[in-house]
């Protein structure tokens, strides 16, 4: 397998913009319909082995695995005191990374904030700009939308409902779990499918204290729906089965692929096939258009390393270069025929833009294994997810839609509670008493998509490469704000009722962003004047235009998204070959 040469004297039938889990998962489904595909990615190909080092010891990395002095990567407080552009004010540091840039792991992975500029509402905006994108480092949680998201509106009345319902996309989510491989435990709960899992992972006994405590008030804590093949994948000669080595806790990652990542689960094997080309440092800044149909001819892109300007032509173009970045390059593609940006009639490129609210959350202590041997707990790729209970029989007073948790508890590699105070012999001897005895859990809840909440272009600032900068307009609202409440009062509720000792709550809601689930800012729908897509991801503007990622959310649901954006992406993806190949494009 080897990255071919591109001819920019050909027209492909396909060309593809990002190679994430969006971008991945379209070469996959072209290039096996027999499709002749182009890759443009615009960061590069890293060594993603050396990258990762998930077999190495935290003794044996120079910091321990945190980040080299001449880095920083930033914190809370800072995303809160300093607007966007982050830049100015970290002089000392050579680089600048977003908050998941805070390990020697992950630091060659994230963009460097310098390079890759934006403004307005504060954000925490998390870039990979490499082979694969996010899904190098992604957090593996796997999980279905269903019904209650699809149709929420026609449920409480707010937004609107996504043109699809959960019998459209439920055969492609199939697909993707046995195309992928997924763990899990089959739950029978008609607000969260069950997938085609492989083997679960096991959970740990404060966990399944949690479960019981949980089933006693009608609420459901499952093992953790990890994109991870337990059992290996017989198609598939770039990924093993998981050895549990326990690595993906320090923020994804996994050497021997057998969490998914977009590299070797999907373009590698496109790629086996002869029909794709990847050309990787090639930064699209705009989808270039026919004068006279109107239709997208191609792309106009930069080599990263040399700034020269290039120009790539294909029957169709699909942009996949995830949610925020997808708008930027639309809203940046204006033209003639297109003045307000490309497939923009509607003017809702950029807005909807919606997301999930993290923050609140607890530590709790399960007293009975204080003192207990430690066992061996890391060796899992997650550990629990609490399922979404609001708003699904009964309507909560204070807000709409709802929230769920992600959580762990057990001995890791790090003890936890190393930061609190204490020295010497009695403390290293309370921290071994109390290690696997703690368990903690995290709400992830919905955001509301709203046309207020929006990106649009600086008119000054630029990037490195020249592409005009995204511009932030972006906040949190009331219905966020009070689902947050109740997360921090629901965690400290149902961890009493467990019979844990309360450690530590969190009611502080984390800046926009955090969640690094941005969605919705080219929304599908069935109205042209209210939507940019329809429910195959094509534009209502320009029929050979397809945006396949994040962005075609019509609202976010509390599930998080990678699963839906690539079940999506595969029945859109059938939907263009078949177009194609009636000559309907
Ligand atoms: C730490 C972390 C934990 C996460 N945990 C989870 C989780 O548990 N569950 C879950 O569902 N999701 C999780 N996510 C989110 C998940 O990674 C994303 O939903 C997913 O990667 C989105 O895929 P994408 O293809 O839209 O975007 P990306 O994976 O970001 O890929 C986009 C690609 O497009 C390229 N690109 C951008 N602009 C251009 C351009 N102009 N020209 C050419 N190429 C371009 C980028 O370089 C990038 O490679 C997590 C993410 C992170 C970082
Ligand atoms: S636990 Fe499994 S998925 Fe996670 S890093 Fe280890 S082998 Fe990979």
């Amino acid at each position: 397998m080897t990255e071919s040469g591109i001819d920019l004297s050909k027209t492909y039938d396909a060309l593809v913009i990002g190679s994430g889990a969006a971008g991945g998962m379209a070469a996959h489904v072209l290039t096996s319909r027999g499709l002749q595909v182009l890759m443009l990615e615009a960061g590069k190909k890293l060594p993603i082995e050396q990258e990762l080092r998930s077999m190495e010891w935290p003794y044996n990395n120079p910091y321990r695995g945190s980040l080299p002095p001449n880095h920083h990567s930033l914190t809370y407080n800072e995303y809160t005191i300093r607007n966007p552009p982050y830049g100015a004010g970290f002089e000392k540091s050579k680089h600048l990374h977003s908050y998941v840039g805070n390990t020697d792991y992950a630091k060659n992975i994230v963009v460097d904030e310098r390079e890759n500029p934006f403004t307005g509402t504060s954000y925490a905006w998390v870039r990979a700009r490499c082979l694969g994108g996010k899904t190098n480092i992604w957090g593996r949680l796997a999980l279905r939308l269903s019904d209650y998201d699809f149709k929420a509106k026609s449920r409480d009345g707010y937004g609107e409902d996504w043109p699809i319902r959960y019998s459209d996309l439920a055969p492609y989510y199939d697909k993707v779990d046995l195309y992928l491989g997924i763990t899990g435990v089959k739950e029978n709960l008609p607000y969260l499918p069950d997938s085609i899992f492989q083997r679960p992972t096991k959970l740990n006994c404060a966990e399944v204290t949690l479960k019981q405590g949980l089933q006693k008030m009608g609420r459901v804590l499952t093992q953790y729906r990890a994109g991870v093949t337990s059992d290996g994948l017989q198609h598939n000669k770039y990924r093993s089965r998981c050895f549990g080595r326990g690595a993906c806790e320090r923020k994804g990652g996994c050497d021997i692929h057998a969490a998914f990542d977009s590299p070797t689960g999907l373009i590698y094997p496109a790629m086996d096939t002869g029909h794709l080309t990847l050309r990787t440092n090639a930064v699209v800044r705009e989808v270039s258009v026919d004068p006279q149909t109107g239709k997208a001819s191609g792309v106009h892109f930069i080599d990263s390393q040399t700034m020269k300007d290039y120009t790539a032509r294909a029957k169709v173009v699909i942009v996949a270069a995830s949610t925020l970045e997808s708008a930027r390059l639309l809203l940046n593609s204006k033209s003639r025929l297109h003045p307000n940006g490309l497939a923009n009639s509607s003017g809702h490129v950029g807005h909807n833009f919606c997301e999930h609210v993290m923050g609140p959350s607890v530590v709790g202590q399960a007293k009975d294994l204080v003192g207990k041997a430690s066992t061996l707990d890391d060796g899992r790729p997650g550990g629990f997810y609490l399922t979404r209970f609001r708003n699904l029989t009964e309507k909560h007073p204070k807000f709409i839609r709802g929230y769920g948790f992600e959580g762990g508890s057990g001995s890791r590699m790090f003890p936890e509670r190393t930061d609190r105070s204490g020295f010497g012999a009695s403390f290293k001897d309370e921290i071994r008493k109390d290690h696997g005895s703690y368990i903690s859990m995290g709400a992830f809840g919905e955001v509301l998509a709203r046309y207020e909440n929006y990106v649009d272009l600086d008119p000054v600032v630029k990037d490195k490469w020249g592409v005009p900068a995204l511009r932030f307009h972006y906040k949190f609202g009331d219905n966020e704000h009070r689902m947050a409440e109740d997360m921090a009062e629901t965690a400290q509720e149902m961890f009493e009722a467990s019979g844990f000792k309360i450690v530590d709550i969190t009611r502080r809601v984390l800046t926009e962003g955090w969640s690094i689930h941005e969605l919705g800012t080219a929304r599908m729908g069935n109205d042209p004047k209210t939507s940019v897509l329809n429910e195959f991801q094509q534009s209502h503007d320009v029929k050979n235009l397809f945006v396949v990622d994040g962005s075609a959310f019509v609202n976010a649901s509390c599930q998080n998204p990678t699963w839906t954006i690539m079940a999506l992406c595969w029945r859109s993806c059938d939907y263009l070959a078949s177009e194609l190949g009636k000559g309907n494009l």
